[in-house]
């Protein structure tokens, strides 16, 4: 679901009839509800949509040759029989300013937010989580509805993408000694934000409903292998145990 950006208080969402604490108004291209006015476009440089859109495809198109983790998420789709057309489930948007990205069930697609999500390294991160969204909706029968569901694939993306072993040291939060509980508590936390991202509930509920889970969903590592701890030689590792797991 929605990937918030760092730092930022979670915007929680407002109620719409249809879809009441789902958070999709989170993109608002989707809801026709984004009208850029003269304001936005001379103080926050609205207006480039087009060229902003191509800019983003090329990036995603990058990644989707070139990065080993995207490459491990769609080879694993496409081996496990989920329909996966980047023309048609990959999708660069507008965005609210507080997200990068976001997986659409209902849609069956990954939001690439092209006015947040600048980066190539964002970019990245943003399609290897919001495709082992897509993955866990495929393959184990979601209900994003169920918090408990949500809760579980947030932390497989979590457990999978973020909580690198490298910045957390670097950072000074972890030595590598106490790396493995440092690593859960990264997870636990950075799932609970994502929860909070698209879902009207308090941080209790949140926190309950991940904690409620962990474990089972901490240890299910598919389909990536082993978790990505932000060195290269692990990526590479990755990829390679991904032939053992019969994904290409
Ligand atoms: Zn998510």
């Amino acid at each position: 679901m929605a990937e918030p950006k760092e730092n930022k208080d979670q915007t929680t969402s407002q109620s719409s009839e249809n879809y009441e604490g789902w958070g999709f108004d989170l993109f608002p291209e989707r809801r026709g509800t984004y009208k850029p006015n003269l304001k936005n476009i001379l103080f926050q440089g609205r207006g480039n949509e087009n060229l902003e859109r191509v800019k983003c495809e090329r990036k995603v198109a990058s990644c989707l040759n070139k990065s080993p983790l995207v490459k491990i998420m769609m080879g694993a789709l496409r081996r496990s029989g989920c329909d996966i057309n980047p023309s048609r489930h990959i999708a660069c948007e507008l965005c609210d300013t507080s997200v990068h990205g976001g997986y659409d069930p209902i849609m069956n697609q990954v939001v690439i937010c092209q006015n947040t999500a600048v980066s190539k390294g964002t970019i990245q991160g943003v399609l290897t989580h919001e495709l082992i969204h897509m993955f866990d909706n495929c393959t184990r029968k979601l209900d994003f509805r169920n918090i408990e569901h949500l809760a579980c694939t947030e932390i497989r993306a979590a457990n999978l993408t973020h909580c690198g072993l490298v910045s957390s040291i670097l950072e000074g939060h972890s030595s590598i000694f106490n790396f493995r509980k440092k690593h859960q508590d990264c997870v636990k936390h950075k799932a609970v934000i994502s929860v909070l991202a698209v879902r009207n509930v308090t941080y209790e509920q949140a926190k309950e409903a991940v904690e409620k889970v962990f474990d089972r969903c901490y240890a299910d590592l598919e389909p990536i292998g082993r978790r990505i701890r932000g060195k290269s030689v692990d990526f590479e590792l990755a990829y390679a145990e991904a032939f053992l797991m019969g994904y290409d």
